[in-house]
């Protein structure tokens, strides 16, 4: 990635924020989360050269080899100080790991993950700071939680004194179809508006490569984005 690959990205989202209908109660700044899944750590070079500061990945294993690289890297000092992601499906029997490499999990879809994550975060004394994963669209092959689901998840956020619950993350339906995507958002920011009521949430992750532009007009305050940055995935390298 380079200078004006970013600055492309950083253009499109200022006029995605220039088209919002009102003030919006997610703020005026939208965090721009690197999504290196599938990329070699050399990209992390580019990321910190570039200064953004959040990176994410979707698989834990891999996660943990990219850290253990970069490592080695003691002569960058920005590398340390990055914020790393999950936003891939978490299994139960990785969240020791991933509650030790990740500043935020942003795909909990779970109780059964909260609860685990909260004892994983409370043995090592941290507090995790956590997304709900909402599938809004309510489709089979996704994930995230019911909006039932949801709802139940909500009323037990008050039960985990070691996670903070920062947002919604959400996902829209793989279609062409932009009022699809963008009813979508609206739930998605609607929901969040609903929640805010009652804790004190300031994260609303929505947006990809192919959506973000809808997604920050309709309220989102953070986009993650893969292959607008680093072009198309290699799923050759083996992690
Ligand atoms: C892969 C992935 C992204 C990035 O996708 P791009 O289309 O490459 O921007 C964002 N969010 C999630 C949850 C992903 O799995």
């Amino acid at each position: 990635m380079d200078k004006n690959t970013l600055d492309s990205v950083s253009a499109r989202v200022a006029k995605a924020k220039a088209q919002r209908k009102s003030l919006l109660l997610t703020g005026n700044d939208v965090t721009l989360v690197a999504v290196t899944k599938n990329h070699s750590v050399d990209v992390f070079d580019d990321v910190v050269r570039l200064g953004l500061t959040d990176v994410a990945e979707n698989r834990v294993q891999e996660a943990k080899i990219k850290q253990e690289l970069l490592g080695q890297k003691r002569d960058e000092p920005s590398l340390a100080k990055l914020r790393w992601h999950l936003i891939g499906h978490l299994q139960t029997n990785k969240a020791r790991l991933a509650v030790k490499l990740f500043q935020i999990i942003e795909s909990v879809d779970s109780i059964r993950l909260m609860e685990l994550l909260d004892s994983e975060a409370k043995r090592i004394g941290k507090v995790q700071e956590i997304l709900l994963q909402i599938n809004i669209a309510e489709e089979a092959q996704k994930t995230g939680f019911s909006i039932a689901e949801y709802r139940e998840a909500v009323a037990k956020i008050n039960d985990f004194a070691n996670l903070k619950v920062r947002g919604l993350m959400l996902i829209a339906p793989a279609t062409e179809d932009t009022d699809r995507i963008c009813s979508v958002f609206q739930k998605g920011y609607e929901e969040f508006v609903r929640l805010q009521k009652d804790y004190p949430v300031d994260i609303l992750s929505m947006g990809m490569t192919d959506d973000f532009e809808i997604a920050v007009t309709e309220g989102s305050n953070e986009v993650r984005i893969g292959r607008a940055f680093f072009g198309d995935r290699d799923y050759s390298i083996k992690f």
